[in-house]
């Protein structure tokens, strides 16, 4: 990024919210640090980083600020919630698998979501399952309101124009469509389900038609995609799809088929990722937004439990989405009062959480996923961390 629009993007971020200049000042010049890595992409008068931020210039933003760079509240930023089970795909590595119980309705969901929003949550995905066929959604994104971002993550199974439209009515921004391989063949291969990627594209035409809304794709990497050159490929054809932004993220040992060491990333492959998403987003035609890179050491580390929280769509209240594990279940009690019990176990790190503990998954294992409580807690006293990262540091000094 050039220098002036360096100072222009400083400029709008402190126009937007003036009480940053009340920050400490180390963590702002760690976050103007941090966006130099982006470019600064303006969608319907959204100016936006990437999407596992607000924009800029939201009041979702502005709560991240005053609620927990000023107050520094304790609870979460981000959560995700699954909204339904229900998929019509079969993916290989999907972290909801096999997973069964009573499925939280629409009064169960929209009170969990006050309480994330009350507790600080300032960025919620909702995902499933495939969460476009929950009937209620378009109701559900209303009532997260305007000073929380949102983010679907989805298929693309049952979108039509009019729900785009309704959706984005209600207050949807940021949409994030899976797709994993630029072939069709390759891709539906993947999701075990033919006709997936015809959906997906077809989504990603009607949120372009529509307008107005953060179009990302969201990408599981395995490692032989990325060993093979391929994302190169993929990038290029997400480039003329007219898409915002690739998300990607890598295959973790979320589930038991996965507990193998062989599918986690490299470091080496970690890095040769952080070059690419730096090189992209330099030539300026699409943001890259690397999960490896915004958990990193170097940056705000793993949240999981600690800013992050995953709350599934029989109600299991999870550190992350890809942690098999639960801290108790949001029909019984508050997610509040679950949060912060799970949050004690949970200081911020510099490793995947994870990658790193996924052995004691297999080891405290009953035959059912996420592993209940009494066998997590047990399993906690064995868990291993890593240092605290370089945000957090600042954040806590
Ligand atoms: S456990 Fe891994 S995937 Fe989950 S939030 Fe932490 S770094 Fe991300």
């Amino acid at each position: 990024m050039s220098k002036t629009s360096d100072k222009l993007l400083l400029i709008k971020t402190i126009l937007s919210n003036p009480q940053i200049v009340k920050v400490n000042p180390f963590i702002n010049m760690f976050l103007i640090k941090y966006m130099k890595k982006f470019n600064i992409v303006n969608v319907g008068g959204h100016l936006v980083l990437h999407s596992h931020l607000p924009p800029v210039n939201s009041q979702a933003f502005s709560r991240f600020i005053d609620e927990h760079l000023l107050a520094k509240t304790q609870g979460p930023t981000h959560a995700q919630v699954g909204i339904t089970n229900i998929c019509p795909q079969n993916c290989t590595y999907c972290y909801n698998k096999n997973r069964t119980g009573r499925i939280m309705d629409k009064n169960i969901i929209k009170g969990v979501i006050k309480d994330l929003k009350d507790m600080g949550v300032i960025w919620l995905g909702l995902t499933g399952g495939e969460p476009l066929l929950n009937k209620d959604i378009v109701e559900i994104v209303d009532t997260i309101g305007d000073n929380c971002t949102v983010k679907l993550f989805t298929g693309g199974y049952n979108l039509t124009r009019e729900l785009a439209s309704d959706l984005k009515k209600a207050g949807l921004f940021y949409v994030s469509i899976s797709l994993d391989h630029w072939i069709e063949e390759e891709h539906d291969k993947i999701r075990r389900c033919k006709g997936s990627f015809r959906t997906a594209i077809e989504a990603i035409d009607i949120f372009n038609e529509i307008g107005g809304i953060h179009i990302g794709v969201s990408t599981v990497l395995s490692r032989s995609m990325f060993n093979t050159g391929h994302i190169e490929e993929f990038v290029e054809f997400m480039i003329k799809a007219n898409v915002h932004e690739v998300w990607l993220s890598e295959v973790k040992p979320a589930i038991n088929p996965l507990w193998d060491k062989n599918i986690i990333i490299t470091e080496e492959e970690r890095i040769e990722l952080i070059k690419l998403q730096d090189w992209y987003n330099k030539q300026g035609q699409i943001t890259i937004n690397y999960l490896g890179h915004f958990e990193s050491g170097e940056h705000f580390g793993c949240n999981a439990g600690h800013k992050m929280v995953y709350i599934d769509p029989f109600g299991e209240v999870s550190p992350c989405v890809f942690a098999p594990i639960t801290f108790g279940n949001v029909n019984d009690e508050s997610v509040k009062i679950l949060f912060a019990e799970m949050k004690k176990h949970f200081p911020p790190n510099n490793c995947c959480f994870v990658n790193k503990n996924y052995k004691l998954f297999a080891r405290h294992y009953k035959d059912q996923l996420p592993i209940g409580k009494e066998d997590t807690l047990k399993m906690m006293n064995e868990v291993h961390f890593g240092q605290m990262p370089e945000f957090f540091k600042l954040f806590y000094k």
